[in-house]
């Protein structure tokens, strides 16, 4: 996903400034900040995902928008 959440609730975008863990809005659970590098624009692209395959269930992985990305093992 590309919006998390903050411990104090305040919503972070992932982007190169981003703290480097977050917390998932829907389920609550621990993210960590991955990085991406595309090959055809050699653009560096940020995005959470769930820490340690917590939350196996939480609807933010099945999110058509994340389908964008490419990647097929969750968010
Ligand atoms: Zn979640």
């Amino acid at each position: 996903m590309k919006i998390a959440c903050l411990q104090n609730g305040e919503p972070i975008v992932a982007d190169v400034d981003a703290p480097d863990t977050a917390y998932c809005p829907t389920c609550g659970g621990d993210l960590v900040l991955r990085r991406r590098r595309l090959m055809v624009s050699r653009e560096t692209t940020y995005f959470w995902r769930h820490a340690n395959n917590s939350n196996l269930r939480c609807q933010e992985r099945s999110r058509s928008t994340f389908l964008s990305w490419g990647n097929n093992n969750g968010s």
